[in-house]
Parts: structure tokens; sequence; C-alpha cells
């Protein structure tokens, strides 16, 4: 049997024609696809403006710098999140701290960040930005959270690199009702792939007329909006007002993701039946499942059990994991805490700062779930955890 990953990309004959479409066109990058990509998410999750770009990370970046984040700020994120959620606010020198997760969503904790913010009110710490992660693909509570945005005076950026195609309360993801800026992963691992790639999605216009800047150098092309005060403009002049990047996205990556987006809603819904496969399945075993809350649909990015203490009968997620390998299945573990990473630590973070996200991590294993996952494949996990269990 061919190895079972926890995660990986569908590409469909159509996909291969749209990237060699544009292989065979005038323009590999900077062409018209970017623009076309752009405005097919935009209209997906009902917001005004995206911007693209190479990776999520980047998308991150820019955004914290459209925010002005800088030398003194604070970013807030979750532990439980990939290293990308906290290093942008590095990348603009600006600090991090983290608010603990939730023992249930496993999304950040409501109740601790309401705490925390009171506190950094009263010591004069409060965050610049939050950074909320829709944590395998199951939105935050984001009314909340935007509540306390106002509350607080900080921007929120939703990290939703889990949770295209999710949504809140009938509200797309992205669609920035309760947020500033959403950002987007295309990586092969997440919903839809543009091979790397992401994209930052906002409302606001100086925002998106910003990020559009800081991805190309800080250039701009637009007359209109011109600095030097030259009397005679040439057709071939631009200028550079900020200090950007090039964090572009290619027409051939953009070609990919237009093509998979069309199958957007079917990966989401595959995705889902898949997951209450493994609800079904696994009911009984000494594991505590994923839950979805009220109003949320999940994009299931990811499908993750916690191993529950069984007395004698406890398997530790090392013992399982082991034993998944040797059957062929490649399980993971998302995340280790951030503030553990050697890096973080140097910063000064240490253990049991965010006991929950730190126990978590200890005993979650994140089991195969894409779209081109087969009930047969999955049979195999499961049964195979079942004979784990048993003995
Ligand atoms: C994948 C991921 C990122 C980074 O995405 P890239 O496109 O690989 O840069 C950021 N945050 C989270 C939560 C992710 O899962």
């Amino acid at each position: 049997m061919k190895v079972i990953p926890y995660g990986k990309q569908s590409i469909t004959q159509e996909d291969i024609d749209a990237v060699t479409a544009v292989l065979t066109s005038d323009y590999l990058t900077q062409g018209p696809v970017v623009p076309i990509f752009e405005k097919a998410v935009a209209q997906k999750v009902k917001v005004k403006h995206a911007v693209a770009v190479n990776s999520a990370t980047s998308a991150l970046h820019i955004a914290c710098m459209a925010f002005d984040l800088g030398k003194g700020d604070i970013l807030w994120t979750v532990p439980n999140t990939f290293v990308a959620s906290a290093n942008c606010a590095r990348y603009c020198g600006a600090d991090v701290d983290f608010v603990d997760i939730d023992p249930d969503t496993w999304n950040i904790s409501i109740e601790k960040l309401k705490e925390k913010l009171c506190q950094a009110k009263q010591q004069n710490r409060l965050p610049k930005v939050l950074v909320p992660v829709h944590f395998a693909g199951q939105p935050t509570d984001e009314e909340t959270i935007w509540e306390l945005s106002k509350e607080y005076g900080f921007k929120v950026l939703e990290d939703a690199s889990h949770a295209i195609g999710a949504s809140h309360n009938d509200e797309p993801v992205g669609s920035c009702k309760w947020s500033h800026i959403t950002v987007f992963s295309f990586h092969p691992v997440k919903i839809i792939t543009t091979g790397e790639g992401g994209m930052a999605v906002t409302n606001d216009d100086e925002l998106a007329e910003r990020m559009a800047m800081l991805r190309t150098h800080g250039i701009i092309r637009d007359s209109a909006l011109f600095k030097n005060n030259y009397e005679v403009i040439e057709p071939w002049y631009y200028e550079q007002q900020i200090l950007g990047f090039n964090y572009r996205m290619t027409d051939i990556s953009a070609s990919l993701g237009v093509s998979q987006l069309a199958r957007l809603d079917g990966y989401v819904q595959t995705r889902n039946s898949l997951a209450n496969r493994y609800q079904s399945a696994l009911a009984d075993f000494p594991v505590q499942l994923p839950t979805v809350e009220k109003g949320n649909v999940s994009a299931y990015h990811l499908y993750l059990i916690r191993i529950k203490k069984n007395g004698a009968h406890t398997k530790t997620q090392h013992e399982v994991y082991n034993a998944l390998k040797e059957k062929g299945i490649l399980a993971n573990v998302h995340y280790m805490p951030v503030h553990l990473h050697p890096y973080y630590r140097d910063l000064g973070f240490t253990d049991g700062q965010y006991p929950e996200s730190e126990r978590y991590s200890k005993d979650a294993l994140t089991l195969p779930l894409y779209a081109a996952l087969t009930h047969e494949q999955q049979d195999h996990v499961i049964n195979t955890l079942k004979n784990i269990f048993k003995k």
C-alpha cells in the first residue's frame, strides 16, 4: 500500500491545461491572470480588495506593515499555530505575545483573551495587532474578537491559512465583516493550492493600496499618485515611494489558483464528509474528537484527535504515531507551541506559560484528511487505530 500522508493536493487535467496555457502565453508573471485570480477570490469570500502574493507568510508581513506595526509595538497570536503567524511581527521589529487556546475548540480562548487585555490595559501594554488563527479550518468567535478590538483599539488580522471555504454565521471567512485584513495560504497541503502562494483581503481601500505597493518594491505606476513633481511625466516613468519587497505571485501560480478555486466548495464538502466518517468511526475510542461550534462551517484543513488518558491502556502520542507509520500512515502534530521554539525561547518565552497549548501539543495527532483520500484508505487508518487502541 502507498504511504498515506496527512494532507496533499489534488491536481486535475483542467489545472494542467490552465497552467500550460500561461506557459505558452506572453506573460509568466505580471500578466492578466493574477488580477483574475484576485477578483475570483474576492467575489468568492465577499470582500472588496484582494492582494495576491507568493505565500501567506508574505501576506502576513505586508499586512503588518500596512498597519504600521513596528518597534515598540506588540502583536498577539496563539501558540498553537504555524510560526509564520508570529514571525510577521518580528520582521517588523515588533514584539510577540501569546494567548492560550480553548481546550475544546483548540482556537484562541476568548476568556483568556479578555483577561489578558484587561491586564495589558492596566500595564499600558495593549497589542496593536491580534492574529486569530482559524485552527484546522474552524472559524474563531469573530464577533466577540471584533467587539474587543473596538474596545481596546487593536487591529484584527485573521490568519485563515486553514480556512478558505469556511463560514461563521453565514459569513464567509475572508469577508472581513469582523476584521481589518484576512490572509489565506495556497501551499499544497492547504484547501486549494497555487504551488506556493497567499493572499491578503480587506474592505479598506488604503490598506489594500499599501499592501499592493509593498508586494512590489513599494513602487507605483498610477500617475495620479506620483510625488515627484516633474513637468513631463514620461510613459516609462514609475516611482518607489516606500520600501517594499518582491512578493509577487506569478501568473503560472495564479492560473492554478483560478482553476482550483472553481472546486473549492466541492473540496470543503468532501473534507467535511470524510471528517464525519472519522467522527462516527472513532466515537468510542479513548480520544477527544474535534467539535464544530454552532454557526460554523469548518473547511476541515486538518482532522485532529487528542489521545485521552485511559488508565494502564494509555497510549502515548509517540506510540500511536509510530504504530500508524508502520502501516504506511503518516500522521503529524499541529502544532508544537510556537513559544517553545529556540528562537522564541531566546526572546524569553519558557515552558508552562501557555499550559493548554502545551498539553495539546503532547496528546494531539493529525490524521490523514484531504479531498483525494479514498474511503478505503480512510478505513485503513480507522482499522489501524482500532488495533492500536485494542492492545
Ligand atoms: C501554512 C500556514 C502559514 C504559512 O503559509 P505559507 O503560504 O506557507 O507561507 C501561516 N499560518 C498558518 C496557520 C499556516 O497553517
